[in-house]
Parts: C-alpha cells; structure tokens; sequence
C-alpha cells in the first residue's frame, strides 16, 4: 500500500504560503553517524538531539547572554492549515526540514522560510475505521544518507528523498486496525532507522521496536518490550527471562511497555538505549495478579545497534502501576564523579528521580528527587531499586499519590550544556488520586477504547508553582537554580556556549536565561503557546534559532488551567515557524489574541439527563475526550463541540463522528458507533453546552 503525495514548489499549485521563485540547492550530503555526532558542526542541525548524544547543545555563541537584546524575527513561515506543532526541525547544508500536522513534512530554504517541497503521506486515506485515537501531532523526522524518514500516525515508516521530497520507500510497522499509532520520530543511526509506537491506554497490546534498513526499508531486527505467551515459546533469552518477572495470564491483556518516545544511539558502544512505556492497563493487579516486576515496563534497556539483541537494562519503576513512563529522552554525557570520569547516561522520567547510570555497565550511579515524589521514599543505590511508601500501591483502596500520570517531566527534551554541567529540564508539579475500587473485577480493556484498569485524578499541588524550569547538577544531584512557572507543559529546551537556555511556554512566551544563573534576559510573546523545542544554526556568518509555533500534544486539548486563561483555540491563532537573528527586523504578523468557545444553545432540543449521562461514557470511553476535551470543553487540539454548528443537526452529527466526514482534518470515523450511542453523545454535548452558559 502507498499512499502520498509530494508538492513541489512549482508555483503551479495554490498553497497558502508564498513559493520560492527560483531553483534552491538542495542537500546532496551523504549523512552518516560521523557527520550527525559532528558537535562542531554548526551550520547544521542533523537529528533530533543535535548530535546522537541527544543534548541539545550547540557551540556557537554569537547569540549570548550579553547581546541577546538585539535577537529579533529573521523570518517567519505561515502554517495555517496546521494545528499541535511539537516537533523538532532539521537543518541540513542550508534547508530546514520538519513535520507539521497531520504527518506533512516540508522543506524550506533555511535562509529564508520559503518553501522547497512538501510531502503529504494522506493518513487520512488510511484512517477510516483503523485509527480512533488522534494523535495528529509529530514530534520529529530523521535523516540519514539522502533521505529523510518519518513515521505517521497510522503506523508508516517512509523514506523521502531528501532532495525533492519523493518517496523512496514505505513500510507498514503494525497491522492497521492494531489500535497502535506513531506521534515520536524514529531515530536513524548506523544505515538502520528505528521506530516504536504508543497505544497503551487504548488498545491491549504488547509493544515492540522495529529497525529497519535505511536504504531498502527492509526488516532488520525487533525487540519485544514484554514477553507473549510462553506457550508460544519466545523469541529470545531476554523474553524468557523478563517473562519470569510476570504472574497469570499478562498476554490476554497485551502488557503494554510501548516505546512511544526515547530512542537514544551511543556510537561508542554501538548500542541503541530504548526508554519503555507503562502497563497495561497502569493496575497492576489485572495484569500480573500475584506481583512480580514487569519487565520491561519503565526500564531503560540497551540493545545491540546491529542486531538488536539484549545487553542490559534498568527498571526505573518495578511493577509499574501509575503509567510512569521511562519513555522520556536519554542524554549521553561524559561526566566526573568523585574524580572518577563516567560514561553517563541521564534521565529524567515521569517517575520524579532523576536518574545517573553508568552506560557501560548498565549500573546505576545515582537516583535523586528533582520534583515532589512520595511513591518511593528513595532508590536503594545497593540494589538499584527504588523503596516504596506503604499504601502507594493503591490497590483495592484510594490513595493521593505524586508525580502524576502527566509526570514530572513528560517528552518535552532537556538539555546538557558540557560548559554548565548542568540539564536544563521542563517540570511539573501535579498530585493524583488513584482509586479502583470502583473497577470491575473482571475488567477489561478493549480496543479504541480509553482504560487504566483504575480511577484517577490530577491537580496541581498545593503550594507549588505548577511549572518549574530547572537547571540540574547530574554531579553534585540538586538543582543549580530553578524558575517557577505559572502553567506546566513548558516546551523542551536548548542551551548554547553563548551561556544560554532557550525555553518556549504554554504562555506563548519564547524565554533565554543565562545558563549558570537563571536569570531571564530575553522574552518574545509568540501570541500561541509554545511547545515545540527550538533548535540553532548559523548560515552566511549568521545565527539563527527557529521555533515552531503552535501549541500541542495532551495538554492542548482541553482547556485546564493553560487555554481558559489565554484562549489558544483551534483555528483560532496561526501556526508559524519563526526564526531569529540578531537584528532581525521581519514583522510578524499580530496573532487575534484569546479565542473563547462560544457554546451554542438549541432551543429546540431537550435534554434528557439519562441520555446525557449515557453520552458522557461514551464520550469518555470512546476517546473523544483525549482531543475535544473534559466536559466537552476543548482547547487548540480541536474543535470545541458545544460551539459546532454541524454538529446541531442530526444527519450532520452522524456523517462526521460515523462516517467520517473529517477524515481529511484528522477526525477519525467510529463505524462501530450505534444509533442510541450517537444520540446520547447528542444529549450530553448540548447539556454541556448549556452548563457553560448557565454557569457564565
Ligand atoms: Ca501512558
């Protein structure tokens, strides 16, 4: 199956931007692991991380705490079909590559924002009845050779031709209907590309990375994150053994793990680290009844970069049952600890403790606190394993719990700046209550549908600031200072030699700190929230730093806290790449400012209450939650459904939420959906509308 389409910029078709008039020269550079861990390469920008070592770190410091003053707008690029913009660009020889909404990939000549070629990969044609989650936000693109690679959202690897955009190849990397989809990038190293998935809340599933080669696309190697069935033998020791650490019939619910994040290549060791997702479902006590560790949920574990096969790994949270994820970004370092240099691996996962292993040995170094933590009262350093608070396990009871499912640091990247010594890293401050003794004994998760197999809450904690930006001694295991922010979901980060730490906000504000100190020398208001990281590269004896603009990923989609203060709304504000220079002078153009939903209120209709509530299980059950919002309240993922107007007629409602009518703008079909279950959405939408404006 093939499906894409790639647009050059031939001025023959109307796109909504302005085309490059005249020929660009595009990338002939062959790509290979020397160029990407190249850390004095400042013209470019090649993976993720900047350079396989993942720290986000650049050299140039033209741009510095002292002359920031003078850092204006060089060029901005107007994106006004896309929605969440999360992802990473790519510099390479002069042309930036990224990937908006909806998996569409475009090149732009890094000079000047003008448009080379886009490639659309249509998921949309693939959608219909196969992917009911959105997950329309992508974080990042790869490039390796001639070619740049990309995952879509319904499980495609592709490989572009980086030159004109042209599909070189594609491979499917899960069976549709799966219940899997892909918002990470994959990550490319040694002629290999690697790819993992997400899923885990919606679908029960047993996850797995695939690599595959560069050039053909071909398979080269899988690894399963938790073991099948034994009575279907295993594929590997590693398997045998990680099945051995699971109790019951694990298998019949999928386990979980999906690794919808981390991937971390170590040239030096020719390893691969992957950082592994929660269970499933988070409740232990359905997945593996009698105990055990889970492997290898939340771990990090290290592969062989050509055969992917088992070297060692670390389990962050044993017996994982409060979807803390260790699928957060891994940062190589070398760093000095009591006179002893250590080939460090860093992380930072949801779990609150950060994390210094030795990635030689897989041992664990050190495992501190950066954030409140009362799972775990602290990480035995002699066993490596982390000591529980009695009662945390909430099983068969109620308990207040933090970190949170959202985590104490979630995807947004951090950074290591070798000059500081320090990570500078995105935080936040939220406490849950978990609670299943409201679920069902014989519980079960079914696909397209949303369940963790327990109840929970989330809230800010009391007395905390509900973001905080750190910089994070990984030596001397505290923070060097920290700022407190008003909102969590600040975007991940990037630190230069001109002792700078760059940080986008849900606020719409783009901030530099000086790096050893924290203090804030620089804001520009982007008039969106901001959560992509922005990345630096210097053209013609210039630097620039560019940054998308469009707020996104899960907390985009409702409105707590973040979007009902400063109305980041769908289609409301306009998506931008923008880059800076020093003496920038373009002008941007005013964003409108809050966008407030306006619910509509139909007379005609009346509410029945017990239609309405019917309405709302599906509506939470059946994932529209996780893009239109709680309660029906949405933010800038996607439309707010009290204020549709197509949504007020019945034959309307049913053409887009069943038949999928939407497709093209990322509304998935949900064919399954019967008559009453459509007309209880009905009545639970309306009866949301008319709270709002009751409540007003
Ligand atoms: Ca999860």
């Amino acid at each position: 199956m093939t499906s894409g389409r790639t647009r050059l910029s031939s001025g023959l078709l109307a796109l909504a931007w302005i085309f490059t008039s005249g020929p660009i020269h595009a990338a002939e550079r062959n790509i290979d692991d020397k160029a990407i861990n190249d850390t004095a390469n400042t013209a470019e920008w090649l993976a993720y991380g900047h350079t396989h070592d993942e720290q986000r770190f650049s050299p140039l410091n033209d741009i510095n705490a002292e002359n920031i003053g003078k850092l204006g707008v060089d060029w901005y690029l107007d994106l006004p079909g896309d929605v969440g913009l999360v992802s990473t660009p790519l510099v390479v020889d002069g042309v930036m590559y990224f990937t908006g909404t909806m998996n569409v990939i475009r090149a732009v000549d890094a000079r000047t924002g003008k448009l080379i070629w886009e490639y659309d990969p249509e998921v949309y044609k693939v959608l219909e009845g196969q992917q009911q989650v959105m997950w329309k936000d992508s974080r990042g693109i790869s490039t390796y050779g001639d070619k740049i690679f990309s995952a879509t959202w319904d499980g495609r690897l592709v490989a572009l031709d980086r030159k004109t955009g042209k599909l070189i190849w594609e491979t499917r990397t899960f069976p549709l209907g799966s219940g899997l989809h892909i918002n990470g990038h994959p990550k490319a190293f040694k002629g290999k590309v690697l790819i993992g998935n997400g899923g885990t809340e919606v679908s029960p599933n047993r996850a797995y990375v695939t690599a595959y080669d560069a050039e053909t696309g071909k398979q080269a190697w899988r690894f399963h994150i938790v073991p099948g069935n034994p009575a279907d033998g295993f594929e590997s020791p590693a398997q045998e053994m990680a099945a051995k650490t699971w109790t019951g019939e694990w298998w019949k619910l999928g386990g979980g793990g999906n690794v919808w994040h981390g991937l971390t290549y170590d040239e030096e060791f020719e390893t691969v680290y992957i950082g592994t997702g929660n269970g499933s479902p988070w409740n232990r006590k359905f997945r593996s009844p009698e105990g055990g560790d889970n492997l290898f949920l939340c771990s990090i574990v290290a592969l062989d970069a050509d055969t992917g096969e088992y070297k060692w790994h670390y389990q962050t949270t044993p017996g994982e049952s409060w979807d803390f994820n260790s699928t957060m970004d891994m940062v190589l370092a070398d760093i000095t600890i009591d006179n002893k240099p250590i080939k460090a691996l860093l992380h930072a996962p949801k779990n609150g403790f950060f994390y210094v292993i030795n990635r030689e040995t897989g041992k664990l170094v050190s495992a501190e606190p950066f954030a409140d933590v009362n799972w775990a009262t602290h990480v035995d350093l002699k066993t490596g394993r982390p000591v529980e608070r009695e009662g945390s396990r909430y099983e068969d009871g109620s308990e207040l719990v933090y970190p949170t499912p959202w985590g104490s640091h979630s995807w947004h990247a951090m950074s290591y700046n070798p000059n500081t010594g320090l990570v500078y890293l995105p935080t936040q401050n939220l406490q849950s209550v978990f609670d299943d003794t409201t679920v069902p004994k014989d519980w079960k998760l079914e696909k397209y549908s949303l369940g963790t197999g327990v109840g929970f809450t989330m809230e800010k904690i009391p007395n905390r600031s509900w973001g905080t930006l750190q910089a994070w001694d990984p030596v001397k295991k505290k923070a060097a200072w920290k700022v407190d922010q008003d909102f969590p979901w600040g975007s991940g980060t990037l630190t230069t030699a001109g002792n700078l730490v760059f940080q986008g906000e849900p606020t719409g504000l783009f901030k530099a700190y000086d790096a050893k100190t924290g203090s804030l020398v620089w804001k520009y208001d982007a008039g969106l929230g901001i959560s992509a990281p922005a990345i630096t590269y210097k053209l013609d004896g210039k630097q620039m730093i560019s940054l998308l603009v469009g707020f996104g990923g899960g907390w985009s989609s409702n409105l707590t806290g973040v979007a009902d203060k400063y109305g980041w709304s769908y289609g409301a504000q306009t998506r931008r790449l923008i880059t800076f220079s020093l003496d920038g002078k373009a002008k941007v153009p005013e964003q409108p400012g809050a966008a407030f939903a306006q619910p509509i209120i139909d007379k005609d209709f009346k509410v029945d209450d017990a239609q309405a509530d019917a309405g709302a299980a599906v509506y939470g059950g059946k994932t529209c939650v996780l893009c239109h919002g709680a309660g029906a309240v949405a933010a800038a993922m996607a439309p707010d459904l009290r204020a549709s107007p197509a949504l007020l007629d019945k034959d309307g409602f049913t053409s887009i939420v069943r038949d999928g009518a939407h497709l093209k703008r990322g509304m998935p079909a949900f064919p399954k959906l019967t008559d009453d279950e459509l007309n209880a959405l009905r009545h639970y939408i309306r009866r949301e509308a008319r709270k709002a404006v009751h409540t007003d």
